[in-house]
């Protein structure tokens, strides 16, 4: 078998070959059922540009399996961690919250019961049997985005799903598409690379089409828009956990201003960059840098004195700041020198902003 890697579609290389049931997460109600169910070959197949290892999907509906239940519930431990990511993760989760594959609804009764308002996708009979048990909102389908699900959620936690998901990109441009402009999405998965130090072979199974490492659950959330917030490690390496936005790309915004009575403050590289961002021409910069004083401004005839010439200067009306790092620390200069101009900075829309103290 030859297969492209799902996330940067470079040729993968086989590195294992493995006989296994069809099924692994769901057991047989009778001997007949049992016997019934094939044994199939898996072929792992391994992306080494993003760390990433795929099998191709079976022929088998495991959602539509009246015997795939899993249930975290009965463990303590489990109990204990889930109760563990609702508490860690409190301030990135807000409502309305949607969950993908809400299993057995622990985590969402943990939700609802700290006031969340929570919905929840879950494709599996007897797992949305379980979640109505417990009286939470839940759909019996999967998650896709429609009129009531577009730009709707504040946050989408999808536990332990990606690794099923044949078409994962397409998953995440719906989760993508689901999430308002500010939203966060939190994906659990099993940690690939502890099984791998552990050479767990036994991790390999039909139902789990991805298997990740911190990298490549990273790369495939860039490469579909997200952006990465936190990563790390949870329940003793076994998962990974990453939690994302949507990703928003530089733009170039066009303003011109008139600096002739104006002096800049800051002529490092991002004072330097945004003189020329702007074709500004103020009076002259000023820096707290000694060594550059009397020098001048790459590619222009704008020279840089000290501070001190600033606050002499009867012509100069006001300052613009152009570091960000030390923002504060020019402001409480400026006071200090008692200096009387007016004091600007340019923002992230390149716009000027007047800084009132
Ligand atoms: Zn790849």
């Amino acid at each position: 078998m030859k297969a492209n890697c799902k996330i940067c579609d470079r040729p993968t290389t086989r590195v294992l070959s493995l006989q296994n049931s069809i099924k692994t997460q769901a057991v047989c109600s009778t001997v007949e059922k049992s016997l019934q169910t094939p044994l199939i070959d898996i072929e792992v197949m391994y992306c080494d540009n993003c760390d990433f290892y795929q099998i191709n999907p079976v022929d088998f509906q495991h959602y539509d399996d009246d015997d795939y239940y899993l249930t975290a519930q009965l463990s303590e431990t489990q109990r204990t961690y889930q109760q563990w990511f609702v508490d860690h993760l409190a301030r990135y989760i807000v409502s309305p919250v949607a969950e993908i594959g809400p299993g057995d609804g622990y985590l969402g009764n943990l939700l609802t019961g700290v006031g969340h308002i929570y919905v929840g996708f879950e494709p599996a009979r007897k797992s949305f049997e379980q979640c109505q048990a417990k009286g939470l909102l839940v759909i019996n389908d999967y998650f896709n985005i429609n009129d009531d699900t577009k730009d709707h959620f504040s946050t989408v936690i999808a536990r332990q799903v990606l690794e099923h998901i044949n078409d994962v990109k397409a998953f995440l441009e719906n989760v993508h598409g689901s999430l308002m402009d500010e939203g966060i999405a939190i994906f659990e998965v099993p940690n690939i690379d502890w099984a791998r130090t552990l050479n767990r072979v036994v991790d390999f199974c039909p139902e789990h089409l991805n298997y990740f490492s911190m990298s490549s659950l990273s790369t495939l959330l860039a490469s579909c828009n997200f952006r990465v917030i936190h990563i790390a490690k949870t329940y003793d390496e076994e998962y990974l956990l990453i939690i994302v936005g949507k990703m928003t790309q530089f733009t170039r915004k066009f303003n011109t201003f008139d600096f002739s009575d104006l002096v800049f403050w800051g002529a490092g590289s991002r004072g330097i960059s945004l003189c020329h961002l702007l074709h500004a021409t103020p009076l002259y910069f000023v820096d707290s840098d000694s060594s550059k004083f009397g020098k001048y401004i790459p590619s222009t005839s704008i020279q840089i004195h000290s501070p001190d010439v600033l606050y002499r200067d009867r012509k100069c009306k006001g300052v613009v700041i152009t570091s960000f790092f030390y923002f504060k620390e020019i402001i409480d200069e400026l006071l200090r020198q008692g200096f009387s101009g007016e004091i600007y900075r340019i923002n992230e829309n390149n716009e000027m902003v007047h800084c009132t103290i």
